[in-house]
């Protein structure tokens, strides 16, 4: 059975389902306000990695994530680009949804826009103030926090020290009672899109947006509630304060990934010009790096993308991928069931997947002993075991597959030239054009290669 860690209790937990053989998940989407960043990439993987291995055992996994497609981040954008919300938030979600098919991370079953669900949210807001669980401010409608008793269970701190940690001006200018209360719903200022309420034309504040998306589609206690732990406090606490005061069952286990960090840890920050974003890392790199890196880092921890990780990383696929052609013809060979239980008890103890694809090794490494001359013969068994597992994974491993059509040969060719000229601009406008059909580009020393 599969065990987490869950934030709300503090401990790796037993997931029991709602309803058994069936899992519902929601996790935070992005804001669609400017390109993804690695974090992005890492908890997209972190929990696409779940819903695969779950899928492989056996469970129906029903996976809501939803798009913030408005947002102060996204108007600031509209109005210093001259633009709409729509046209910002349109443009920012198909540079998502991209990014995610380079990562080869599943489409969520359901992908909500938080616009489209505003009547709904204002429904929300209105029976919090009925309630007594909310107010009207100067600038919104405000949650009185301190009105859920055991409010900050997310944040694993007392009220005491979240209120000493808030930003009082804050209060101040808004008119909060507390200055660990949240806005529900943003009054607009002159030319802001705007949405009607009875408390005049604004918008919703964010909390408020994932708690009646995740509500509507997976219904009250869905079973897990995920995203970076950037999000457990305030965000996550927020949409289950609302839960709470409405009196509907919320998530029944909380479980939230570590950070990317810069080389050395530390943060990544513009400032500091360690920051890539992820279409870059995409563009420059084979996107199964990516992949391979979370998977070999444990998803509470911190994790650290560098050249020298990147690197790392290619060669081993690279080593992977001779691996599968060697051993092609095992492909449909039976795996051992023996290491793919290990497999299992690895995952299910708290998602476990650097020691899980060190037992993708261990089949590599027996497959190669059993073909030597004098080996024992199981190759394929071992072999079939590796491509199982990677399958698991999310990890294609093998790139003869797929034949190179002659169109796209013929950039390749083209930017062979140009790079020849040391064109490098030329160049690399040849390798966006490739990567915008799916094709990855690799330089290495016996000349560039092309696949998917
Ligand atoms: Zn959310």
């Amino acid at each position: 059975m599969l065990h987490l860690f869950d934030t709300a209790s503090g401990q790796v937990t037993p997931i029991e389902l709602r309803r058994p053989g069936h899992l519902s998940m929601y996790v935070c989407g992005p804001t669609v306000s400017g390109e993804p960043h690695l974090g992005h990439g890492r908890f997209t993987l972190t929990w696409d990695v779940l819903r695969r291995y779950l899928t492989w055992s056996g469970v129906e996994v029903r996976f809501v994530s939803n798009i913030t497609d408005i947002e102060d981040k996204i108007i600031a954008r509209a109005a210093a680009e001259g633009t709409t919300t729509e046209l910002v938030a349109s443009k920012y979600e198909k540079v998502w949804w991209d990014s995610m098919d380079r990562l080869g991370v599943w489409s969520p079953t359901e992908g909500p826009h938080a616009t489209a669900y505003v009547p709904q949210m204002v429904e929300l807001i209105a029976g919090l103030v009925d309630g007594g669980h909310a107010y009207v401010g100067g600038d919104g409608v405000y949650f009185a926090s301190e009105s859920v008793p055991d409010y900050g269970l997310l944040a694993r701190q007392p009220l005491s020290s979240l209120r000493a940690g808030a930003r009082i001006e804050a209060t101040e200018e808004s008119g909060k009672r507390s200055p660990i209360d949240f806005v529900l719903w943003k009054l607009a200022k002159p030319g802001e899109p705007s949405w009607p309420s009875p408390w005049g034309a604004g918008r919703p504040g964010w909390h408020t947006e994932c708690v009646v998306m995740s509500l509507d589609l997976l219904g009250d206690g869905f079973d897990l509630h995920g995203g970076g732990n950037d999000l457990a406090f305030p965000h996550h606490e927020n949409e289950r304060a609302q839960a709470e005061a409405i009196g509907r069952p919320f998530a029944r286990h909380w479980v939230h990934s570590g950070m990317v960090e810069a080389e050395g840890g530390g943060k990544m920050s513009k400032s500091l010009g360690n920051v890539m974003s992820l279409p870059e890392l995409l563009d420059a790199n084979d996107p199964r790096v990516m992949r391979l890196q979370v998977l070999q880092s444990h998803y509470r921890s911190p994790m650290t993308i560098s050249p020298s990780t990147l690197a790392a990383a290619t060669n081993t696929l690279r080593g992977l991928d001779t691996f599968a052609s060697d051993f092609a013809a095992a492909r449909s060979a039976e795996p051992d069931a023996a290491l793919l239980g290990r497999l299992r008890e690895r995952m299910d103890d708290d998602l476990d997947t650097p020691a899980a694809v060190r037992l993708l090794f261990e089949a590599r490494d027996r497959a190669r002993t059993a073909s030597l001359p004098g080996g024992c013969g199981d190759a394929d068994r071992w072999a079939a075991t590796v491509f199982e597992m990677a399958d698991v994974f999310g990890l294609p491993l093998g790139r003869d597959d797929e034949a190179v059509p002659a169109d796209i040969q013929a950039i390749a060719d083209e930017r062979s030239v140009a790079r020849a000229a040391r064109d490098w601009a030329r160049s690399d406008a040849l390798r966006d054009r490739l990567a915008a059909d799916g094709w990855i580009v690799e330089d290495g020393p016996s000349g560039t290669t092309l696949h998917r």
